[in-house]
């Protein structure tokens, strides 16, 4: 039997081949690779899909959480609320700018940033300390919208901006909003495991605010001007490659099929495994989630054991996240402790994460889900 790939980029790349081949064979033919004409039309078709007014393309996620984070200036003395359980640039993206990260619990259902305990961390700011609270990152994570309604109450009541970090939720719906309109500014990525993936390194940031995004364009081209050799402001050199972006165009022509198939996998997983694990994702009625991951929970005393034995059968499963970000030795500085974030923490220890993507057979998802019974039964679960 083959080996089942967590995610099947070789799959993909057999069904999209031949138009992929024909956008990169027609980006080298015109051998612009920098700023070539399929840039501007990915951020058209990027900002249409999203529903959002403008579309600024860069060179990864964690540069498409930086530049807004430049545009608004924020640094020492600010405070920046983000999930704990997250992917490390969230957070990191604040702290490189000397701004103070602010860590927040989530909802032990939706895995996204808890309301009440961003409420919490906002008045212990207030109170506490001498940091003006500016911003906050909720993270759609695993494809699931964050719950838009809830924060943005918060946000608007405190002043803060909201800052989406769309990189796992792109596709994804909360009512009729899609992810990456969610935000104040709203960024994504790109890389090749994301729901939406090119064959590097890529990313997007998206907002209504035209003056904004003419700025976040600057930023993103070392601060210039109308001139390239003038120059308003710092910036960066994050340009996303004309070719990441014709191989992005193609993608995302085939990404509305793509997420239809990840709702089908998600619910077989649903089917096969309700009951029988702690607890299988749970999508609020009114959004759709991406799929960026399938994430179930296990008893913890048998987490690492069932991992292990089901990834030495043949299927490739993942702990995301194993570590809360406030335990990390990088955050180390801002004096986290175990037992602070109790619904995270807990995440910690139970969540795995079963292979999702649109190109996954049947019968290679009953054969992870045959093993990962038979490892939960040896485990005496
Ligand atoms: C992947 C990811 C990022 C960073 O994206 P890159 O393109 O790898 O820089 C940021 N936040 C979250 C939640 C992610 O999953």
């Amino acid at each position: 039997m083959g080996k089942i790939a967590f995610v099947d980029l070789k799959k993909q790349l057999d069904f999209l081949e031949p138009a992929v081949s024909r956008a990169i064979n027609a980006v080298v033919a015109a051998g612009q690779f920098i700023n070539g004409p399929e840039v501007q039309q990915l951020e058209q078709a990027l900002s249409e899909y999203v529903g959002a007014e403008h579309c600024v393309a860069c060179a990864n996620g964690t540069d498409a959480l930086t530049l807004p984070l430049l545009a608004w200036s924020i640094g020492p003395g600010d405070a920046v609320f983000c999930p704990t359980f997250t992917f490390i640039a969230t957070a990191e993206v604040v702290a490189l700018r000397g701004a103070s990260c602010v860590f927040v619990d989530i909802d032990p259902v939706t895995y996204n940033i808890d309301p009440e305990s961003l409420a919490e961390r906002i008045e212990f700011v207030l109170k506490k300390t001498s940091l003006k609270p500016k911003v906050v990152i909720p993270v759609d994570l695993f494809g699931l919208p964050y719950d838009y309604d809830k924060i943005s109450a918060i946000a608007e009541r405190y002043g803060l901006k909201i800052l989406e970090d769309a990189a796992q939720g792109f596709g994804g719906l909360y009512g009729d909003k899609r992810a990456g309109s969610l935000g104040d500014v709203s960024a994504t990525s790109f890389f090749p495991s994301k729901p939406l993936a090119c064959y590097g390194d890529g990313g997007a940031i998206f907002t209504q605010d035209r003056q904004l995004a003419g700025l976040l364009k600057s930023i993103r081209g070392h601060g210039a001007g109308s001139d390239r050799y003038e120059h308003l402001r710092l910036g960066l050199n994050s340009r996303l490659d004309t070719l990441q972006a014709a191989i992005l165009l193609v993608k995302l022509a085939a990404f509305p099929q793509e997420l239809q198939a990840r709702q089908k996998v998600a619910k077989r997983y649903e089917d096969a495994l309700r009951g029988l694990v702690l607890s299988v994702p749970e999508i609020p009625s009114s959004s759709l989630s991406s799929w960026a991951q399938y994430t179930i929970r296990v008893p913890a005393q048998v987490r690492d054991a069932v991992v292990d034995d089901v990834k030495a059968k043949g299927a490739p499963v993942m702990v995301y996240y194993p570590k809360c970000l406030h335990l990390q030795k990088a955050f180390e500085y801002l004096g986290g402790h175990v037992g602070q974030f109790p619904a995270a923490e807990k995440a910690t220890r139970e969540v795995l994460s079963l292979p999702m993507h649109p190109y996954l057979s049947e019968q290679d998802q009953d054969r992870v889900v045959e093993t990962l019974k038979a490892s939960l039964k040896a485990a005496g679960v």
